[in-house]
Parts: C-alpha cells; sequence; structure tokens
C-alpha cells in the first residue's frame, strides 16, 4: 500500500492508472476508520481494479463551533487497517496543500443542502462538495463509495456530479451498525457509558416509525410526534431535527404514500449523531 501526501504526485498516479486501463475507486473518509468504512473499502475493492482512500479531516466543512480541531485520530490505526482490506493508496493530504494561501473556490450545491442538515449547519454541505469535488480532480476515479448514514451528502454528491458532468458513478452504501442497533460513526466515541445507551434512542424512533407505517399510519406530523416522544424519554438526549421528506428533493411531505425518507439528528451529550431510515 502506497501513501501519498502530494497532490501532484496522486494525480500523476491516478493519470497513469487511468491511461493503462485501470477502472479507480475512490472512499473518502476523514478517518477514525470503524466498520462502515471498512465496508464502503470492500465495496470499493470488488467494483474497482484500483482503490484509493482519502484521509482528510476537511477543516472548512465544520462550523466554527463545531468539533475540527477535537475530531478523533488514529493515522496508524486507520492506515493498518487500510492495508488489510487491501487499498492500493491511501492519499493524506495536508490542510495546506489542499487550502493554499490565496485560496478562493468554493462549489455549493442549491436547494437540498438547505434542508435538515443545512439548516443547523450552514455552510456544511458547500464545505463538503468544494473538498470532495477537489478529492475527485486530485483522484480521478471512475466511481466514488459513500455511506446511506450521512443520507443528504450522498444525494448531494450526486447532485454534484449530474449538474457538473463530472461523469463519475457514485455508489450508496447502507448504514453499518453495532450490534444493538446504533449506527457506526467516529463520533460515537465522545460518548460516555449512560449517553451511550440514551444513543440507542435514535434506531429505536427510526424502528417505531417504520413500526406505525407498517401499522397503516400515514400522517407525517403523528409519526414524527411518537418519535419526538420516544428520543426526549432518554436521558441526554436534545433533537436538532425529525424530518420526513423525499429521498430525493429532500422536500416535506405530510403524507407518506410513497418511500420517504425519516432522518433524525440528535445531540447525546456533545456528540451530534445522525441517523435515517427509508419508510416503506
Ligand atoms: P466520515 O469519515 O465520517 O466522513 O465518513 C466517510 C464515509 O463513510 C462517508 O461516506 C460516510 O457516509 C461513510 N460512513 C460513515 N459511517 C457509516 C456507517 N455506519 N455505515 C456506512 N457508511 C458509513
Amino acid at each position: 500500500m502506497e501513501i501519498i501526501e502530494k497532490i501532484n504526485i496522486m494525480q500523476e498516479l491516478s493519470e497513469r492508472w487511468r491511461s493503462d486501463g485501470h477502472t479507480i475507486a475512490c472512499v473518502p473518509t476523514m478517518g477514525f476508520l470503524h466498520e462502515g468504512h471498512i465496508e464502503l473499502l470492500r465495496v470499493g475493492r470488488r467494483r474497482g481494479d484500483r482503490l484509493i482512500m482519502t484521509l482528510f479531516v476537511n477543516p472548512t466543512q465544520f462550523g466554527p463551533h463545531e468539533d475540527y480541531t477535537g475530531y478523533p485520530r488514529d493515522t496508524e490505526g486507520d492506515l493498518s487497517k487500510a492495508r488489510s482490506v487491501g487499498v492500493d493508496v491511501v492519499f493524506m493530504p495536508t490542510a495546506e496543500g489542499m487550502y493554499p494561501d490565496g485560496y478562493q473556490t468554493t462549489i455549493a450545491v442549491g436547494e437540498i443542502t438547505q434542508y435538515l442538515c443545512g439548516r443547523s449547519r450552514p455552510g456544511h454541505f458547500a464545505g463538503v462538495t468544494t473538498v470532495v469535488a477537489k478529492l475527485f480532480h486530485i483522484t480521478k476515479p471512475h466511481l466514488a463509495i459513500f455511506g446511506e448514514k450521512d443520507y443528504q451528502q450522498l444525494v448531494v454528491i450526486r447532485q454534484m456530479v449530474r449538474d457538473l458532468n463530472m461523469g463519475i458513478e457514485i455508489i450508496g452504501v447502507p448504514t453499518v451498525r453495532e450490534e444493538d442497533g446504533l449506527a457506526m460513526s467516529s463520533r460515537n466515541t465522545y460518548l460516555g457509558p449512560e449517553e451511550r445507551l440514551s444513543a440507542l434512542s435514535l434506531k429505536r424512533g427510526l424502528d417505531l416509525a417504520q413500526a406505525m407505517v407498517k401499522e397503516g399510519e400515514k400522517d407525517s406530523s403523528t409519526i414524527s410526534g411518537e418519535v419526538r416522544k420516544l428520543i426526549l424519554s432518554h436521558p441526554f438526549t436534545n433533537i436538532d431535527y425529525i424530518s420526513i421528506s423525499d429521498p430525493e428533493t429532500l422536500i416535506d411531505v405530510e403524507t407518506i404514500d410513497k418511500p420517504s425518507l425519516l432522518a433524525l439528528a440528535v445531540k447525546v451529550g456533545k456528540a451530534r449523531l445522525i441517523d435515517n431510515v427509508i419508510l416503506r
């Protein structure tokens, strides 16, 4: 496995792979890898014959009061996990390399970045799309793999790729969970033992909603009201949003008469957790 920090070296290697006819798969990550990331890498390993993992904690997608400096990091552990899945290259640029003095360009997707997490994290998705566009220009992949856990991120990236004719296939991978249902996340490390129990309220809320829909409930506000009650019955929880929306446009739906996205963002202690399910 090769470790590349320099942007031009990565670009030259990807260019060479492309002209030699290889299919390049790219898995962007911020590191502190868990089984969710590993699953993305496995899909990438199957779908591409050259697999690049990017490892970069992108400062521009964090708000001024968010956890950029405290974001968990474990480069050595990440490299050994990447090696064990058969990653060909880990591309890990520096922040100065990605955003040198005088940097001035942003890529911002429109309406769908305004809903859900976009409401409470202004500028977050512009940070994400800008860094992902840069990573795509550097690693030149044919396909890129993202998790459905960050559902809005996945649809925002699909929109960007379509709008900017990037010609990259975007593959979504179902959320990988702990045995008790908690969606894996690098931020789960922030949870103390009691908060860890309360964090289960997200998946319980999703399951409750799915069960209500199966029993015939169609009214979004009835369902989100019950999910809210359930989550707030757990200590340390602070709901950012509970949203039921169209899975493609992310526009709120009042009546569930086709598959709809239930997305949650809940602060449990200092960890802001997200999770989602398609209600059908
Ligand atoms: P991150 O390092 O948190 O930026 O995540 C990198 C990629 O891993 C993103 O595409 C995430 O959606 C994906 N990911 C994170 N957690 C999970 C999970 N539990 N299951 C599947 N994919 C995940």
